[in-house]
């Protein structure tokens, strides 16, 4: 269970919402070793859990728990797991309900179609509603998590199918959601009507692959068939894939713009975009549009970094390294004591002296949330002798929450949400600031803009969220 001292730390950037994986194999071997590789490409979404599930037709073993997948695997744990032919596996960052052992995934549960296990990337905005009428129904919960809700109400109308169940269950679903779900000898992958979190399949052979991003099926060795589209549900069970649709009209897609900005590997594509080319796009957007004179480009690690050199290219300012970043900080850390919690960027991120000093630096970064991070790297590079700092975001000003599995949900987190551009400068302490416009990051993508959820930016949801507009008036008062 996670103690005080284990909360994760106040870093001030957009978390990782979860990540997700399946695999159905023909034959029955040592699957759980998959999943592994599958899950270890996928850490970059979340760091506080991960779990394995093994199905071989007869039964369901799984094995979770707190911290990274080597950390909670070893390979004694993988061979502990049965041979199957089916496994599910789930890394995590908590959005809805705590970081803590109970919350993690898959889930388990015995039901009506049997064993079935779930695992989901996203959130449900009206998952507390679901539960309430569960209840009433004298379902019982375990756990806080809005997945536990839909593993419930899918066996609630799991009469004999559990293909049924997720079917009818998810005409009731509102918000973002991603999953696989294992049961009746069946690996069911299932996204959203508007497609906001990402997920796709391939092969290895006569193996079928789900992932929620591309460069988990190429960790695993698995060829890119396509990426599942929105509304809709592949079941894979040994004699093909079956093809279903969720029985709901959506007019429109809103994928979730972030994953090119932030959350995705940069390897991996999605819904035919690469996110590597995305993000070099952005750079050179802001190189065009915002140029400035100065000696280096440097982009905050990992993220902003592609952006950076996109931004060096256009400009013809070198490109060079202003920060370097402990790669070993997971997202739960013993809590720093209160001298030290001032201080806690630098337990992840440190100013390269000898590279800075003296120096103009460009320095881009993907997003600024409470602007806390960005004033405290400034400082940094300044205090490292950097002569002047003009930062660069690829990304429009964060005006808004995200209710859709991103742990930003509250105005009074948002530096940007009243404030103007020049208002933040300030804040920060840099020399220059700018954004890219909502037209521009959608440039970076080559699609359409209303093919996207841009509700952090422009606080237009893919679906109405009860209360959003009191929650903005409330903090325009309370400020
Ligand atoms: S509100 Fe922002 S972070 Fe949330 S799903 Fe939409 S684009 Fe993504």
């Amino acid at each position: 269970m996670q103690s005080e001292r284990t909360k994760k730390l106040p870093f001030d950037s957009f978390s990782e919402e979860c990540g997700v994986f399946g695999i159905h194999s023909p034959e029955t071997y040592n699957i759980a070793s998959t999943a592994y590789y599958g899950l270890f490409a996928l850490q970059h979404r979340g760091q506080e859990s991960c779990g394995i599930a093994v199905g071989n037709g007869k039964k369901i073993e799984y094995y979770k728990n707190m911290g990274l997948v080597p950390e909670v695997f070893s390979a004694e744990r993988i061979s502990s797991l049965p041979d199957g032919n089916i496994a599910i596996g789930h890394v995590r960052y908590s959005t809805t309900g705590a970081s803590k052992l109970c919350n993690a995934q898959p889930i388990y549960f015995i039901g009506k179609c049997g064993k079935m296990a779930l695992a989901h990337n996203g959130n449900l905005i009206n998952a507390k509603e679901l539960r309430n009428e569960l209840i009433k129904e004298n379902a019982v919960f375990q756990t806080s998590i809005d997945s536990e809700v839909m593993a419930s109400l899918i066996n609630k109308y799991s009469d004999e199918s559990i293909v049924d169940g997720v079917l009818e269950a998810c005409k009731q679903f509102k918000g973002s959601y991603s999953f696989v779900l294992m049961g009746q000898g069946k690996l069911i992958a299932v996204r959203d009507p508007y497609g906001i979190r990402p997920l796709c399949f391939g092969t290895i052979g006569d193996k079928y692959v789900v992932a929620s991003e591309t460069c988990a099926l190429d960790g695993v060795g698995a060829k890119f068939v396509r990426d599942i589209e929105p509304g809709e549900v592949l079941v894979f069970d040994g004699s093909g894939i079956e093809f279903y649709r969720i029985d709901k009209t959506v007019e429109k897609k809103a994928h979730c713009i972030f994953e090119y900005v932030y959350f995705a590997r940069p390897d991996s594509e999605i819904d035919g975009v690469s996110v590597y080319e995305s993000r070099k796009e952005s750079g050179k957007i802001l190189a065009r549009k915002y140029p400035v004179e100065a000696d280096m480009v440097a982009g905050v690690p990992d993220s902003a970094v592609v952006a950076a050199r996109g931004y060096s290219e256009v400009s013809g300012i070198p490109y060079g390294e202003a920060l370097t970043k402990n790669r070993y900080v997971g997202r739960t850390f013993i809590q720093p004591e209160q001298g030290m919690r001032e201080n806690s960027v630098k337990i992840k991120l440190n100013a390269l002296r000898s590279n800075v000093c003296g120096k103009r630096i460009v320095l881009i970064d993907d997003s600024i949330v409470r602007g806390t991070t960005s004033k405290k790297i400034v400082q940094m590079l300044k205090e490292a002798g950097a002569k002047e700092v003009h930062l660069r975001i690829s990304s429009p000003i964060t005006k808004h929450p995200c209710y859709f599995g991103i742990d930003t949900n509250d105005y009074s987190q948002l530096v940007g949400a009243f404030r103007t551009e020049e208002e933040i400068r300030e804040f920060i302490g840099c020399e220059s600031l700018h954004y890219l416009t909502i037209d521009e990051l959608c440039q970076t993508v080559h699609r359409d803009k209303n093919d996207f959820c841009l509700g952090c930016f422009n606080g237009e949801y893919p679906y109405i969220v009860e209360n959003e507009k009191e929650k903005e008036d409330k903090h325009v008062l309370d400020d």
